[in-house]
């Protein structure tokens, strides 16, 4: 399984660079531990550098918060911010090539797949590039002898803590509407996937983001990703990834009261109602388990079938899955590349020997391809009870569970059975059955006749233990201003 299209000149040029972090400006070696990046497909070492230490950390927050208090970001005309921006739009588009070679490097993801994902963060740039001129504020209805108006600032210095599924992408959802508010970031992406946000950085250099105002970091959670946490000239974090971490953010960050988003895990329902178009649902419902091999937050991992197409249902799935080509990420055939890494690989083969010791009837997949690299063939699990722990417990691999049901209201109550409420599934023909089942279940978003689409115009985040506050829209912007009210007497 080694890579079949060859990395673009730009590509390799850049990996024989050192990487570095970006603190005030300059790119700066780290001065803590030694981070190796692995290819997840080959796992071969493809870079080998310096992570930040705590100076760096503290270098990078003091910059950031200089660069607040200054004003040079926040102070410029609403139109400059949204000039400098675009600019950064126009180079992740000149740069998209690079940018998703570097996440599939990293991460394994099928080239095109990085493709659609970097033009989707660039999709959303754009759109947050278009608010700095359209933040307003509000008239405040008061007595004759008032006048009161609330306005929006931003909340200061953000920092961005993102994992290792989608790096471009999730980084640009933090970084850019911070940015359209005014704030001052400093990103720490996860330290499996770093090498895009290494680029990131420069691009935000190229496109005139002045010093300071975007800093990234490198390094693991314990030591990089808690100091950013924990020191008090932050003041927002917005985190997404596991539950167990946010969880920890959350307490954490209750010391210095921090603003926290928190974008978290899931077990998703996807219902698969018996008049449905069942070519359409067949695909869309593997795709909503196994794209991106299933390391996605929101992916549809609890299958609820229609106990009279349950068979029929199983049936497809097992041939269509069987069809799906496993490689690696540069091989154009492949639409399912490797787990992330030799941890992940572990975690989902022990999920898997869970569910067939719980007596789900495995019929698809369960095992590792190959001997090199941390591929997992598609597994399907069917005839599953939503109380094992293949149903409750987030898997984060290419490991779906088929749950039959009866009626809506069984399927309602087994979909929202759950810790998790991140994202739902309905298939149907049913125009009033979609909307019942979508009022019903208790997730942050609910797709009809498709699955895990996201655009930038509407908000997205979970309930339960899948987080709170939403990204995307303008419930962004909301999370990444304060608002503060001024009342006069006349
Ligand atoms: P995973 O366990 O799948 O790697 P995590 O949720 O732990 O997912 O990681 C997501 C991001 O959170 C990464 O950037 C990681 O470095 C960071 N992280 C992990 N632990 C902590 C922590 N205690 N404090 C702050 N950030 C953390």
């Amino acid at each position: 399984m080694t890579p079949t299209v060859a990395l673009s000149a730009e590509t390799q040029s850049f990996l024989n660079q050192p990487m570095r972090n970006l603190i005030d400006g300059d790119f700066t070696a780290g001065r803590g531990e030694g981070l190796a990046v692995v290819d997840p497909a080959t796992e071969n070492t493809i870079a080998e550098f310096p992570a930040a230490g705590a100076d760096d950390v503290a270098d990078a927050v003091a910059a950031a918060r200089t660069a607040f208090d200054d004003g040079r970001w926040r102070s410029l005309p609403p139109a400059r911010k949204e000039k400098v921006l675009h600019e950064l739009g126009e180079l992740m588009e000149r740069d998209l090539q690079q940018l998703s070679e570097l996440d599939t490097l990293d991460n394994g993801m099928p080239l095109a797949f990085a493709q659609y994902a970097v033009g989707f963060a660039i999709d959303t740039l754009r759109y947050y590039a278009g608010w700095p001129t359209k933040i307003e504020g509000t008239l405040n209805p008061v007595p004759g002898e008032y006048f009161s108006y609330s306005s929006r600032e931003p909340v200061g210095v953000c920092a961005g803590i993102t994992p290792w599924n989608a790096p471009v992408s999730v980084a640009i959802n933090k970084v850019v509407p911070a940015l359209a508010c005014g704030n001052t970031v400093v990103l720490k992406p996860a330290e499996q996937t770093p090498l895009s946000a290494v680029r990131l950085a420069e691009l935000c250099v190229e496109a005139g983001i002045p010093p300071g105002v975007v800093n990234v970091v490198h390094g693991d959670g314990p030591t990089v990703g808690s100091a950013l946490v924990s020191h008090p000239d932050v003041d927002k974090i917005s985190f997404t990834g596991s539950t167990a971490t946010g969880r920890l953010i959350q307490v954490k960050a209750a010391e210095t009261m921090k603003r926290v988003t928190l974008e978290l895990g899931g077990k998703s329902p996807n219902i698969v109602c018996a008049d449905a178009d069942l070519d359409a649902a067949t695909g869309g419902s593997l795709m909503a388990a196994f794209a991106n091999s299933g390391q996605v937050c929101y992916a549809g991992t609890r299958l609820f079938v229609e106990r009279s197409i349950h068979d029929e249902f199983v049936q497809r799935l097992v041939a269509a899955s069987g069809a799906m080509t496993v490689g690696g990420g540069f091989d154009p055939a492949s639409q399912l590349g490797p787990l992330v890494s030799a941890e992940q690989l572990d975690r989902v083969r022990s999920y898997i020997k869970i569910g067939v010791d719980e007596g789900a009837e495995l019929v698809a997949g369960g095992e590792r391809i190959g001997e090199t690299g941390y591929f997992v063939a598609p597994t399907i699990f069917a005839n599953v009870s939503n109380s094992m722990r293949i149903a409750r417990e987030e898997i984060f691999g290419p490991v779906v569970s088929v749950i039959p049901f009866d009626d809506e209201e069984e399927a309602l109550r087994l979909a929202n059975d759950s810790e998790y409420g991140l994202g739902a599934g309905v298939w149907t023909r049913d125009v009033s059955r979609a909307h019942r089942l979508a009022a019903g279940i208790r997730s942050g978003i609910v797709w009809v006749n498709t699955y895990g689409d996201l655009m930038p115009s509407f908000p997205f985040g979970g309930y339960k233990q899948s987080g709170y506050g939403r990204e995307f829209g303008s419930a962004s912007i909301d999370t990444y201003t304060e608002t503060k009210s001024v009342l006069l007497r006349l």
